[in-house]
């Protein structure tokens, strides 16, 4: 009976080429092929977190400045126009039917469409 000879056809997950030795779970062709995949993981997830962060200091910027003026009540939509990207935060707060958010220790509360109560809590750590 013919039996045909198992035949390796993985290929490389970085570069494509075929991976001709080795455990046949093996995804990468070489060491270099391998860290050059891994680094460029790792970067992505770099950028991702510093867009965030990058997110979280412009919209503390924009709630210091605005707890500075007289404003008391400022439109959602005005605020993002500022550029304030109302889906970074860094804890939220909801009691009956009132959301507070806090981005680090600046305090926001958002009801009908309007920022309102912007204030500085006491940070403790
Ligand atoms: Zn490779």
């Amino acid at each position: 009976m013919y039996k045909e000879k198992t035949v390796q056809t993985n290929v490389c997950i970085e570069c494509g080429d075929r991976i001709s030795y080795g455990r046949s779970d093996k995804k990468f062709c070489c060491e270099s092929c391998k860290n050059r995949y891994h680094n460029r993981q790792t970067q992505t997830s770099r950028q991702y977190r510093q867009k965030v962060k990058s997110s979280l200091e412009r919209n503390y910027y924009i709630l210091d400045s605005l707890r500075r003026t007289s404003l008391r009540n400022i439109p959602v939509a005005d605020m993002k126009s500022m550029g304030f990207r109302f889906e970074y935060f860094t804890s939220y707060v909801k009691k009956q039917s009132k959301e507070t958010f806090l981005c680090y220790d600046m305090k926001y509360c958002i009801s009908g469409g309007v920022v309102t109560s912007i204030s500085k809590v006491n940070a403790e750590i």
